[in-house]
């Protein structure tokens, strides 16, 4: 039996362990859900729609993603995720992440994606994503890979939101 699910703290650039490469996970256990289930309960508390393990301290392929409505909940845990196709077409949709604070961004990528994945009980799955859940699984399956959604976007306008954040973060009165 897995324990009450419990809030982990969000790690924030330009902390190193967001820019690793995760390591697959190897046997599904107990561990591997309560870590899905404590994911889900701090991405719900961010609040936000999606949290990979590495935001968590955690160096693993695990993501936790929920982009449906308030009052629909559409909570998806996905355990070593691959993407298997893309579309040509591409979309920009606005980006945030809990890793970067108050930080926004327009970033274009494929309009719909083929994810192949793994879920909490082991079984393979596929899903096709299109819209903010397309974004949501392409942002998500980067911080598995070290990257963030800042690398998509010009140097200049990383840099700056760069500057913002660790400005806000020397800050002692600062929001978390
Ligand atoms: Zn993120």
């Amino acid at each position: 039996m897995l324990a009450t699910a419990k809030l982990m703290p969000i790690i924030k650039v330009p902390d190193p362990i967001l820019r690793q490469a995760a390591i697959p996970v190897a046997e599904i256990t107990d561990g591997t859900r309560q870590l899905l289930d404590d994911m889900a309960a701090t991405m719900y508390d961010a609040p936000g729609i999606g949290l990979a393990a590495p935001q968590v301290n955690i160096s693993q392929r695990v993501i936790v993603i929920d982009c449906g409505k308030d009052d629909e909940p559409e909570l998806i845990k996905m355990i070593n995720p691959e993407i298997l196709r893309i579309s040509d077409t591409r979309t920009i949709l606005e980006e945030g992440c809990l890793s970067i604070p108050d930080q926004t961004a327009d970033v274009e990528r494929p309009a719909e994606v083929e994810v192949q994945y793994l879920d909490e009980n082991g079984a393979s799955q596929s899903l096709v994503a299109t819209g903010l859940l397309a974004t949501c699984v392409q942002h998500e399956i980067d911080h598995l890979n070290g990257v963030l959604f800042i690398d998509h976007i010009s140097r200049l306008k990383r840099d700056m939101i760069m500057r913002k954040v660790m400005k806000e973060m020397r800050q002692p009165t600062s929001r978390k």
